[in-house]
């Protein structure tokens, strides 16, 4: 009985897949934030590297994974694909349950697999400093990790809510060596603006993405890096897919039903777009990909598919994407990797074309399958990681009633080693099951930017 199917070093990936290169029509073009004119490399030109402007917009298919960045890379990887063989048991079902465990990254997720040739490319560029966002603190972390292995400084604005309640995500970025600052903050001018309008507010990845986005604009060092929802992020995460179809390969098998939980859909196009692009390309059909969220920031069973701010201020592009608003202010969930008002524009899209079905769990049931998974798998994982465990014992509960022996495969994002105190709000019982209220929903998406022509 084979639980664990690992890859040779020598077999991890030589290039990305760009799955642009196989829709089949371009993607609506970013838009600049003051004009409405398409987004040019030159408009960008102030915040990213060359080289990732350059994969953001390409539609090449393989793109090559530099050697600097493969020899880091394994440090971790390829990461084993693991056969749930106890789940699969308690279940009773006759599925196939495997899932890509990505808890053991340094960070503890999948967030070093961009945060790495980020750095890369910024180091080559001669960045000096890097300034970002998080949100729970899982991609502060990351890119602390990654920006330390290339001599990189790093500036972390940080989610106020998630400041105060995951201090240790704080601590592992200053062991790594960043600056980790609770958003909003008096730094930046954005900042100033949103502590003036509510001196108690929480914070949000929205208001956290405007400073570090200014802080990167106004100082000619430093360039600014994102976690997840670009293009360029979806594809450096797609290591894990191609990672994951051959190491099915290897047990003659291919999945049915792929799974993965969406905050800006990073760790689901990672795990999907190789699935998706067979699917495109003719070389699979019936693959099911079904990407979970929150209801309690519902963006893609709920929201509007439209060109929206990636931020509050409004200084990011206009993304073509599932959003609830730029203004929309989550509630401060559990998960907090899932609190981010819009999506991928690709995993969107895909969405809207029918090749990605979106589905949402509230938070009790959740943490029910996470607890389910750390009785018989014995991994206690992440939060947001639930929602797409959650959504594979659903898929396996299904076969159960019809019968079928399918294969699911789920991306096991993270560990959930600094969320013990969510574990405990569940055993007390003080989880809120909190669904949306429409009329929220309603303000929120009349604030959407005004389209010209
Ligand atoms: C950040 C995070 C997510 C959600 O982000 P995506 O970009 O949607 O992948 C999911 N799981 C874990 C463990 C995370 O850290």
């Amino acid at each position: 009985m084979q639980t664990k199917i690992y890859l040779d070093e020598e077999n991890l990936p030589k290039t990305w897949y760009n799955i642009q290169a196989d829709l089949p029509s371009p993607l609506d073009p970013p838009l600049h934030p003051a004009t409405g004119k398409p987004v040019g490399s030159a408009d960008l030109a102030p915040i990213f590297p060359m080289e990732l402007i350059g994969q953001e917009m390409s539609t090449k298919r393989d793109i090559q994974i530099p050697e600097d960045v493969r020899e880091i890379l394994k440090i971790w990887r390829p990461s084993p694909l693991i056969r749930a063989h106890r789940l699969e048991k308690y279940l009773k079902t006759p599925a196939k349950i495997y899932y890509k465990w990505e808890g053991v990254s340094p960070a503890g997720s999948h967030k070093p697999n961009t945060a790495v040739p980020q750095a890369y490319y910024n180091m080559k560029d001669g960045t000096e400093r890097i300034a970002t966002e998080t949100g729970a603190g899982q991609w502060g972390s990351a890119l602390a990790f990654a920006t330390s292995l290339f001599g990189l400084e790093c500036t972390v604005y940080m989610v106020r809510s998630s400041y105060v309640h995951k201090p240790y995500r704080k601590s592992m970025m200053q062991v790594w060596g960043a600056e980790c600052i609770p958003s909003p903050s008096p730094r930046t001018a954005s900042g100033r603006a949103m502590l003036e309008k509510d001196p108690d507010t929480t914070g949000s990845l929205g208001m956290a993405i405007s400073e570090a986005v200014e802080d990167a604009a106004t100082h000619a060092n430093t360039h600014y890096s994102l976690g997840s929802v670009l293009n360029h992020v979806c594809l450096h995460q797609t290591i894990m897919g191609l990672e994951a179809r051959e190491q099915l390969a290897m047990v003659d098998d291919y999945p049915d039903v792929v799974i993965g939980s969406v905050g800006g859909g990073s760790n689901f196009a990672g795990i999907s777009f190789p699935f998706a692009g067979d699917i495109l390309t003719g070389k699979a059909k019936g693959t099911e990909i079904i990407g979970v969220e929150p209801a309690a920031c519902p963006t893609m069973t709920r929201g509007l598919y439209e060109y929206d701010y990636g931020d509050v201020a409004g200084l990011t592009p206009m993304l073509k994407m599932y959003t609830l608003g730029h203004e929309f202010v989550p509630p401060a969930l559990h998960a907090g990797g899932l609190r981010y008002h819009g999506d991928s524009p690709i995993v969107s899209r895909l969405v809207h074309d029918g090749i990605i079905t979106p589905k949402s769990y509230l938070q009790n049931e959740v943490f029910e399958a996470a607890e389910i998974f750390a009785r018989t798998e014995g991994i206690i994982i992440a939060p947001e990681a639930a929602h797409a465990a959650k959504g594979a014992m659903d898929a396996a509960l299904e076969c159960r009633k019809t019968g079928e022996a399918k294969t699911i495969l789920f991306c096991n994002s993270g560990h959930g080693h600094f969320d013990m105190s969510a574990y405990d709000a569940f055993h007390a019982g003080e989880i809120i099951d909190y669904e949306c209220p429409d009329d929220l929903i309603k303000e929120s998406l009349s604030h959407l930017p005004k389209m010209r022509g």
